[in-house]
């Protein structure tokens, strides 16, 4: 709460195909920095700039992921609003509908330095600059250039980790290791569903046996695909 006991509330939204490393570092120090009550992780439905390039993963695995990649983090959650609200996802749309649900709330919406940059693109991004604080963080490869006028922005260093999600399905695909770069909660979650078992997957750490190939638990050896992963 701040002094005026407004509660804070932070909107992360991603497509989180997978959730990695560099989201969880981002939003665990967006959330001290900016002392948020809480930080909600949501995971896009259906993320409308990305469809038609690639396959996305089932909205409700990269929620069990990202639920599954925070355990019990403090003040951070994974939200279903979008996928609830169903349909194409607008951040917009989120960000109405959490000041709906919390009102005298401050709401902050979080970018990483390359989705700052194209927020022009965005649906309605003018409803969004009017009723949250854009909170725009580091991103290796990323330089915020974009003049992002009407818009109160602050800007939250965080340790730089140059990871993306496309880099771990480019990984997943040819067979090089996830681990550390995807927590180990996700990783677990990734193989009981058998997501990106269609990419030759490797992971070598994780609980005792879960990476080693002829020992796995015997629910997802069950589920596991024809392709060694
Ligand atoms: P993809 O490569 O599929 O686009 P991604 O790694 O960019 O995946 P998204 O789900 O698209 O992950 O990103 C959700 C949000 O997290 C975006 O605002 C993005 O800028 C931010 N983000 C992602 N990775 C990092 C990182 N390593 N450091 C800081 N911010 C990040
Ligand atoms: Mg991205």
């Amino acid at each position: 709460m701040d002094v005026s006991g407004a509660v804070r509330i932070g909107i992360f939204g991603g497509t989180f195909d997978p959730i990695h490393v560099g989201h969880l570092v981002a939003a665990v120090n967006v959330r001290h920095a900016l002392r948020l009550d809480r930080l909600l992780l949501v995971v896009a439905n259906e993320p409308w700039q990305k469809a038609g390039l690639r396959s996305i993963t089932p909205a409700t695995d990269r929620f069990a992921m990202v639920e599954a990649a925070l355990g019990d983090v403090p003040g951070i959650e994974a939200s279903r609003l979008e996928i609830d609200r169903g349909g194409p996802s607008y951040t917009a749309d989120t960000v109405a509908e959490v000041a709906a649900l919390h009102p005298g709330s401050d709401l902050f919406c979080v970018v990483g330095a390359d989705v700052a940059d194209v927020l022009a693109t965005w649906e309605q991004s003018d409803v969004i600059a009017r009723l949250a604080t854009l909170v725009v963080v580091n991103r290796p490869g990323s330089v915020r250039s974009a003049a992002l006028d009407g818009w109160r922005v602050a800007e939250v260093e965080v340790p730089a980790l140059e990871v993306s999600s496309t880099d771990l399905r480019a990984r997943a695909a040819d067979g090089r290791p996830l681990d550390y770069l995807v927590p180990e909660g996700a990783v677990t979650c990734m193989r009981a569903r058998g997501l990106y078992a269609d990419m030759q997957m490797t992971v070598t750490s994780g609980r005792p046996g879960l990476g080693v190939p002829g020992a796995l638990p015997a629910a997802a050896a069950r589920m596991r695909p024809a392709v060694e992963w």
